[in-house]
């Protein structure tokens, strides 16, 4: 038998060989990038780290501690409090704004709380079938429009009603009654959400998790991009212009490039299902600063229609990142696929944040631009039907996708870990099968 090929050296990748190498099963990993890590990769300029974009763990499993543990990153974080809020016009209250609109004009704190009490009071509920119908079901009409539908609508340059629910229970706290007066009048106790508590390393960045992971990868083969995949035949080829065979295939790269690196003749539905896709990519502009940091916060979000971004971060107010009497900051801009002058789009997020009194132009020694592309996949109703499709199609091949963007779901690091160990007991048990026909 060949070793396993994994297409990609991010977190997914790295973890699904380092996961079969602990049980005798050879893998080699093809990464495009002279660097592993994918999206958890950092990058240094002048005494300054950046991360590709905001990158905070959020650790829900013991089976991801004790791996942690293992490969030696644990003893390397420190747990942080979140330190979040929303600016709503000129008001900024603590995140999430549902058990917090204390902070809030009174006028808008009005709107939400009446809005949350006429929704919590409704009779008759029907089934939600979008997410505008779910939010307003939810949280009420007031909440709606001044949160949920602009900063959503940012974000996934989509309109609240185009989105399912697909994405929304473990990321959009969901208060009672009580929470909710409590937090209009500034008396909510305790953390809420997912994120509530994170951890960052001590010092250095992000990508200290895939690098650790990494040393333990002995295939690791950078510089290799895939170009072409024929499934038919089972091989692939890269942009050195070698062609390859395999027998195992594990995908990690995001499921439309897969697709689209197939050159056989797909069917009809499955190229249609492909089609189907939507996503948003991010630009991330990084700031190197002197001075403190404008806020003690660890991030902000800007449901505001009129200011390009709907995030902004402030990293060094939680890892060792900028040089003494400096700060960093990260600014998230939601893009379409395609389109958009990236240098043009910066220069207005700068201005923005100039004009918000985040930062000062004069202040700025170094400025980094980074793409995620695909960022955020955009769940709207046509989703999930289509990635069911195409997940079967590839698996009629043997093909596994695994991670967030192989499997077009919306995750976090955590979960790459977790997606990484499932592959590789998937493919142990495949191994164990052929061992014993
Ligand atoms: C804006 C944003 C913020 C996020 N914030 C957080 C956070 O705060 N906390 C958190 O836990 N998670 C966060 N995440 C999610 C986290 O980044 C992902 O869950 C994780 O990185 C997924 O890893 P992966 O290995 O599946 O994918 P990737 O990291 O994308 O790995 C895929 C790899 O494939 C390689 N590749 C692509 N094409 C080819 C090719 N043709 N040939 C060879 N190699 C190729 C890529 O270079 C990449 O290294 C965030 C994501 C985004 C976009």
């Amino acid at each position: 038998m060949k070793p396993v090929l994994i297409l990609g050296g991010g977190l997914t990748g790295l973890v699904a060989a380092e996961r079969l190498a602990a049980s005798r099963v050879s893998s080699r990993v093809v990464e495009k990038e002279s660097e592993p890590g994918g999206a958890c990769r950092t990058l240094g300029k002048d005494g300054y780290l950046f991360d590709l974009t905001g990158h905070l763990l959020h650790i829900g499993h013991e089976v991801t501690q004790s791996y942690l543990e293992d490969v030696g990153v644990w003893k390397e974080l420190k747990t942080h409090e979140r330190r979040a809020a929303i600016r709503v016009g000129n008001s900024v209250t603590p995140y999430p704004i549902q058990i917090h609109t204390h902070g809030l004009d009174p006028k808008t704190r009005r709107d939400c709380l009446l809005g949350f009490v006429r929704a919590w009071a409704a009779e008759a509920k029907s089934e939600p079938r979008s997410f505008e119908e779910w939010v307003l079901e939810q949280f009420g009409d007031g909440l709606a429009k001044h949160f949920f539908f602009p900063y959503n609508s940012k974000l996934y340059r989509a309109e609240p009603s185009e989105l399912s629910l697909d994405w929304v229970g473990r990321y959009v706290p969901k208060p009672d009654l009580e929470e909710v007066i409590n937090g209009a009048l500034g008396l909510h106790q305790g953390e809420t959400g997912y994120n509530a508590v994170f951890r960052y390393p001590c010092t250095g960045g992000i990508d200290c998790l895939p690098r650790a992971v990494a040393k333990r990868v002995e295939n690791l083969e950078l510089n290799r991009c895939v170009t072409a995949i024929s499934l038919d035949e089972s091989w692939v080829d890269f942009a050195d212009g070698k062609r390859e065979c395999f027998d195992d295939l594990v995908s990690t790269l995001s499921l439309p490039s897969l697709m689209d690196m197939i050159v056989d003749e797909l069917p009809g539905d499955i190229a249609a299902a492909r089609r189907v896709l939507r996503w948003v990519r991010v630009l991330n502009l990084a700031l190197g600063v002197c001075g403190d940091a404008p806020t003690d916060q660890h991030w902000l979000y800007f449901p505001d229609p009129a200011l390009p971004f709907y995030r902004v971060g402030f990293p060094s107010n939680h890892g060792s990142l900028a040089p003494e009497g400096a700060h960093t900051i990260s600014v998230e801009v939601s893009l379409d696929p395609e389109g958009g002058d990236v240098d043009v789009l910066a220069d207005q997020a700068m201005q923005a944040l100039v004009g918000i009194g985040m930062v000062e132009e004069d202040q700025v020694q170094v400025r980094q631009l980074a793409v995620l592309d695909p960022a955020y996949v955009v769940f709207d109703h046509r989703r999930r039907e289509a990635v069911a499709k195409l997940r079967k199609f590839l698996s009629s091949y043997g093909v596994i996708i695994s991670g967030r963007w192989a499997e077009w779901k919306y995750s976090a690091m955590e979960d790459a870990i977790l997606d990484g160990m499932t592959v590789a007991r998937r493919l142990c048990g495949r191994a164990e099968s052929r061992d014993t026909v």
